[in-house]
Order: C-alpha cells, then structure tokens, then sequence
C-alpha cells in the first residue's frame, strides 16, 4: 500500500506515520526526517537545510524530488511506504506521478488530516520527542506517564524542533497555504483524497484512517 499523509505543520503526520509503519509494516518515508539527518551530519546540504527550516520555507524541488526517489528505490519500500512532508508543491506531486509511473505503481489513498489552524499553534509549541527513541510528547495533550522519563525506552533525554518557535511556524503555516494546499484539489480529481478529522483525539485519528484503509 502507498499513501500520502497531508497536512499542515502540527497535524499529527509524524505521530500517524509511525502508527501506520507498526500497524501495517509501511515505511515511513518523512523528508523532515532526512532532513533533520542531514542537518545533523553537518553536511553541505544540512547546512542549506538549517538556513531554510529554521526560516520555515520549503527546499528546492529538484533535491526533495531526487531524496525521495532515491528513498523509494530501496528494498524496504517494496512492501509500500506512507508519505510524511511530501509532496509539499504540485511541482513534486507531479514528480511523484512519474515516479510511480515508471515502477508501474500507484497511489492507494491520500488522507488529509483536517485541522483548524488556531489550535495548530499550541499543538506545535507544546510537543517534544525522545531524543533516544523518538517517541513523541506534548506538553498538554500527551505528556509521558512517568514526569521526565520515556515512556516507551525510559530514556531521560528529551528534544525540542528549532523550528517549532512562534515566528518559524507562522511562516511554515504561510507555506503550507500557498504552497501545499493547492496540491488537495489535485488528488481529489483524480479521487484519491480521503479526509480525516484530525482535531479529534490522536487514537481516534488513527481509528478514521483505519476506516479510510479498509474501505479501499
Ligand atoms: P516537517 O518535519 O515535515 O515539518 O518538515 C520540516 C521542514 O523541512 C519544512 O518546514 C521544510 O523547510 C523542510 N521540508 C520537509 N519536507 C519538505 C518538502 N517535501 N519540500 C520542501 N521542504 C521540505
């Protein structure tokens, strides 16, 4: 099965994407992700991906197009993957199409993750992850059971996204407007998009998309 997650910044891609992949064996192919990688790794394109996540705008096309397709080549996707952060423009949408194309493959759902961009704000600026694991966390809506210890590897250790500062996630809510949103009229053309409410809470987000899956 392939999906896309779409979505502003703040949905809960990252946290279904990770549910899917255990669920359902799909890889979660997150360009964030590689990006953050890459960022960490210090390497030349990190350096340009620091610039540019820190100031909340997209990465050039050519090189998310040319990540992903190198991603989607590799054994582990054969079983199908779940798209998170991509596509992002209709330019890498299209990329996407003559991706699959040429593997004579296709999309099986896009899902929209429905959410009100007020209360995006406080999701992004309340969340952190395990710095070991992973895991993620929200200040609010989804602390750990035990105060300051990972729920899932115990860890102690916790992180916080640079770009999920007030000024950053204006910017990238901006992004996502003018640039992302325009892609949803494209796939529900072609009768792929399914929407998911994804206001509700994060388990019954993940029952809707369980009910998206099954009636394909
Ligand atoms: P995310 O983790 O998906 O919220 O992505 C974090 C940041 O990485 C975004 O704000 C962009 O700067 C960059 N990024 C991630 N995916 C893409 C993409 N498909 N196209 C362009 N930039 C991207």
């Amino acid at each position: 099965m392939r999906l896309i997650l779409l979505g502003p910044p703040g949905a809960g891609k990252g946290t279904q994407a990770k549910r899917l992949q255990e669920s359902r064996g799909l890889v979660q192919l997150s360009t964030g992700d590689m990006l953050r990688a890459a960022v960490a790794s210090g390497s030349p394109l990190g350096q340009q991906a620091k610039r540019v996540m820190e100031a909340g705008e997209l990465m050039p096309d050519e090189i998310i197009i040319d990540m992903i397709a190198e991603r989607v080549d590799q054994q582990d996707c054969r079983n199908g993957f779940v798209l998170d952060g991509f596509p992002r423009t209709t330019r890498q949408a299209a990329a996407l199409d003559e991706m699959l194309k040429r593997k004579n493959a296709s999309l099986d759902a896009v899902i929209e993750l429905a959410v009100d961009e007020a209360a995006l704000i406080e999701r992004i600026s309340g969340r952190f992850s395990c710095a070991k694991c992973g895991a993620g966390y929200h200040e609010k809506f989804q602390r750990p059971k035990k105060d300051g210890v990972c729920d899932v590897c115990g860890s102690t250790e916790f992180v916080r996204r640079k770009d999920d500062n007030a000024t950053t996630v204006a910017a990238r809510l901006e992004a996502y407007r003018n640039q992302t949103a325009p892609i949803l009229p494209y796939y529900e053309e072609r009768g792929l998009l399914r929407r998911v409410d994804g206001m509700a809470d994060v388990d019954e987000v993940t029952r809707q998309i369980e009910d998206v899956l099954a009636s394909l």
